[in-house]
């Protein structure tokens, strides 16, 4: 196995700034197995480390790597709270629709990324420390809130933790080359990272009604005088409202639809509406059935089908 980071003197060295240090006998050990390893610089290979001995040796580089992730990130927090630098957190906030954000499922748009410093608000960090039932691989800590932070490898989740509401940073570490982001001033590089169970507060945005995709059911009436009960996208009431006369906001939980159009096209006509419709005739008969009676036209002797939820 070639590993392009060793323990060297306890300190993880990247086999690239190794060129100047002439290593002794037993300078070298593995991150993970903690075996004795050897540089290998050679010119036609890229240098790497390479442990002494291969023989019973149980070291993969799937548990290389994700000891090697977890340390370079545990020692970039440990410095920085110790030399009191910003320890950011990569947040990507969503916007709410100004049209519709009272709605209970407003449109939501693509946000933007923003770095927040955390340092002030997690002063501790732990390695490897139980929690409860857990042992997550980092944990950043105050007296009252905690954040866990698991490496993990091609997809291998950490469901229970999920489940438990603990806020997680999940880093997806695949490669050694996924290695030199874990040093940077943010702790969650959003290309290897996703947070989970962390409550992200939507900011309002200022959308144009155009924009808006909320739909919302309406009895319409038309100046053509055509009535109907639509479900319609909001913006779409401003885009033809030349052409509507009357309209109504219908709520979804009313049951009794043929009804509610009656009902609305009356107060509709009422209110001096002009309203074309077999409804507003003497010659119907209404079938008393509510959903899927045929009425009847006294007049043209015929079933009327349509009590118009269509256009
Ligand atoms: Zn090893
Ligand atoms: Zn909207």
């Amino acid at each position: 196995m070639q590993y392009r980071y060793a323990n060297y003197q306890g300190k993880i060295v990247n086999i690239s700034d190794t060129n100047k240090i002439i290593f002794q006998k037993n300078d070298l050990i593995c991150l993970f197995c903690n075996m004795p390893m050897i540089v290998k610089r050679g010119p036609v290979r890229e240098w790497h480390f390479a442990h002494l001995t291969v023989e019973n040796n149980k070291c993969t580089y799937e548990s290389y790597l994700h000891k090697l992730a977890k340390l370079t990130l545990f020692n970039n927090i440990k410095n920085r709270m110790d030399e009191h630098l910003p320890i950011n957190l990569n947040i990507h906030q969503k916007t709410k629709c100004s049209g519709c954000y009272l709605k209970s499922e407003p449109c939501i748009f693509d946000g933007s990324n923003k770095l927040f410093d955390i340092s002030k608000r997690y002063y501790q960090v732990k390695l490897e420390c139980n929690y409860l039932s857990f042992r997550p691989d980092i944990m950043i800590y105050n007296e009252t809130d905690h954040i866990f932070i698991e490496i993990i490898y091609k997809h291998n989740s950490t469901k229970e933790k999920i489940k438990s509401d603990n806020k997680i940073i999940e880093i997806e570490v695949t490669d050694e080359s996924d290695i030199h982001l874990l040093s940077s001033d943010c702790i969650n590089p959003p290309s290897i990272s996703s947070l989970v169970n962390f409550s992200i507060k939507h900011l309002k945005q200022n959308v144009d009604i155009n924009k808006c995709n909320i739909i919302e059911k309406y009895f319409i009436v038309y100046k053509s005088g055509k009535a109907v009960i639509v479900d319609v996208p909001l913006m779409h009431l401003e885009k033809y409202k030349n052409i509507i006369a009357y309209k109504e906001h219908v709520q979804t939980h009313k049951v009794n639809r043929k009804y509610e159009y009656i009902n609305r096209l009356n107060r509709a006509y009422k209110l001096g509406n002009k309203v074309i419709s077999c409804y507003m005739c003497k010659h119907i008969s209404i079938l008393k059935k509510y959903l899927k009676g045929h009425d009847f036209c006294r007049l043209l002797k015929k079933e009327i089908i349509k009590y118009c939820f269509f256009m």
